[in-house]
């Protein structure tokens, strides 16, 4: 069994993460791909303001009738500041398997910063979506050494979105039409998140 994780705030979750779900689904050839909202991310000085509860359940419309998807509750279940090395852990203990770590480009410059990559290294390997600035070339040079011949590159075509940019359409009341699917935009709506 191939598994993808994907971790991320997911604050809220829109097209740019399924399309880097789908992409890593077929390029790695993964049989399916947990979306883990963390209860915190420990490197982003932003705490969110929307709980853990809309965000899963956001990822769950997100991923609503797409093939191998499935959303987990594990980090939100055990609290606190979530890090990845403790979740790969307890995914490799509650379900033995092949574990690839997705994430953006982006979040390469970050891992010199994560907790015991050494062990997460020994847990999974990382699949990583290139993500306009960066370029694929470049990307694998900049990994630690601990990840050496242990990622995997996944080439996607570039999807401007982020979380930010649809929290701040929001909050000025901009068309955020195309960021995210009806169904979540929805779900925004009704529960009156990002007004502010
Ligand atoms: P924010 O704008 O709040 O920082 P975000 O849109 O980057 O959020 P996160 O939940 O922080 O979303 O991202 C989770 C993961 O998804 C990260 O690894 C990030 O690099 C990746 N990601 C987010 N948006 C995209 C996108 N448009 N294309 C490819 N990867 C993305």
């Amino acid at each position: 069994m191939k598994i993808g994780v994907f971790g991320g705030t997911f604050d809220p979750p829109h097209l740019g993460h399924l399309a880097l779900g789908k992409a890593a689904r077929e390029t790695l050839g993964l049989d399916e791909i947990v979306f883990l909202p963390a209860a915190r991310n420990p490197l982003k000085s932003r705490r969110t303001g929307t709980s853990g509860a809309d965000r899963l359940a956001m990822i769950r419309l997100l991923i609503r009738g797409q093939e191998g998807m499935a959303a987990s509750d594990m980090e939100l279940t055990r609290g606190g500041v979530s890090y990845t090395v403790d979740t790969l852990g307890e995914l490799q203990m509650v379900q033995p398997a092949e574990y690839w770590f997705l994430m953006g480009a982006d979040g390469i410059s970050q891992l010199d910063q994560w907790r015991n990559t050494v062990r997460i290294a020994k847990l999974c390997r990382l699949g990583i979506a290139v993500r306009p600035p960066y370029e694929s070339e470049d990307l694998l040079a900049k990994l630690p050494a601990e990840f050496e011949g242990k990622a995997d590159l996944i080439e996607m075509p570039p999807v401007e979105i982020s979380s930010t940019d649809i929290r701040e359409k929001f909050a000025r009341r901009k068309p955020v039409h195309g960021l995210t699917p009806p169904e979540v935009l929805r779900y925004i709506e009704e529960h009156r998140l990002y007004q502010d």
